[in-house]
């Protein structure tokens, strides 16, 4: 929690010692409730959900004529924490099958942090014992397949590659394939993500999709999403999941945003669980989300 706090340091700014300040005269009035939902927009947690989290606030606070800036943190904490779905399943399927390694597809725009996710998950996953094979299927770019098996090659798993501008479909079923033979439990498939062409990119990501099913349902389709691009990047993102049946949002950046309220506007947007957030550029630097710790980090 210590390492969440001091990643999320500027939105705990923003959040944190912002509002206990503005609350230390103990009295609740109309500035207060603004500065409260100023404070939420501009972390990002978009206008419908902080309009209904003060709007609650208020209520409660009434009902229960709350005075100090404490009381009023914590019932702000659990509004939060109400927003964000506690009960929601957030952990990765990524337990083999009898016959099968598990398959998991990373899909989100270019530059949002797909490799570097695939690769902090193999990680993950092979500390944890696990096998796990990387199928580079983000074949337009030679950069990003050699990233991963850099990646593969730390880790210690197998990277499956093909030679660039080769068919991405071919690459994701040529990697369960091997996956399958060489009797992975894992296998982890980072796709191309070209915004510019839109047709393109989610016929082709259709076609991985369907390949990848003549093996068997996929286990786990992950969306990266990066922080910093706020509630733009949310509205390019949703495309994917009209193509994917998205399971998880992996949301990156973190580190490098004052907006940590995304998180909110995500899940609501998209109503899909954010599983696990990216905080920082380093093999480590990933955490399973939780609800409740990250609220706390980001009220400080
Ligand atoms: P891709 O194009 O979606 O595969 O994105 P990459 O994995 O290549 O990442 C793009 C850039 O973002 C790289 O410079 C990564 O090191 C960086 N990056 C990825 N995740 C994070 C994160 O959680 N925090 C920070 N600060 N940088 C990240």
């Amino acid at each position: 929690l210590a390492r969440l706090r001091g990643r999320l340091a500027k939105s705990q700014n923003l959040l944190g010692r912002g509002l206990l300040a503005l609350l230390s005269s103990d009295k609740l009035d109309a500035d207060t409730w603004e500065e409260i939902e100023d404070s939420l927009l501009t972390a990002d947690v978009g206008v419908e959900a902080t309009t209904q989290i003060v709007e609650r606030l208020r209520e409660r606070t009434k009902v229960l004529g709350t005075r100090s800036a404490g009381e009023l943190r914590s019932l702000l904490a659990e509004e939060l924490v109400t927003a964000l779905d506690p009960t929601l399943d957030r952990s990765l399927h990524t337990a083999p099958h009898d016959d099968r390694p598990a398959v998991m597809l990373v899909v989100g725009v270019n530059g949002s942090g797909k490799t570097t996710t695939c690769g902090k998950i193999a990680r993950v996953l092979v500390a944890d014992g696990r096998s796990v094979l990387l199928g580079a299927a983000d074949t337009f770019r030679a950069a990003a397949v050699d990233q991963l098996a850099t990646w593969g090659e730390r880790v210690g798993a197998e990277t499956v590659r093909a030679p660039e501008g080769r068919d991405p479909a071919s690459v994701a079923y040529d990697s369960v394939q091997r996956g399958i033979e060489t009797k992975v439990d894992t296998v982890l498939i980072d796709t191309a993500g070209r915004l510019q062409n839109k047709v393109g990119l989610m016929d082709e990501l259709g076609k991985v999709k369907r390949v990848v099913e003549r093996h068997g349902p996929v286990d786990e389709a992950l969306l990266v999403l990066d922080a910093t691009t706020g509630q733009n990047g949310l509205a390019q993102a949703e495309v994917f999941t009209q193509v994917v049946n998205v399971s998880g949002v992996v949301l990156t950046k973190l580190d490098g945003t004052a907006k940590g309220g995304i998180v909110i506007s995500v899940q609501r947007k998209l109503g899909i669980p954010v599983k696990l957030v990216g905080l920082g550029e380093g093999p480590d630097d990933m955490a399973p989300f939780d609800p409740r710790q990250f609220v706390d980090a980001l009220l400080g």
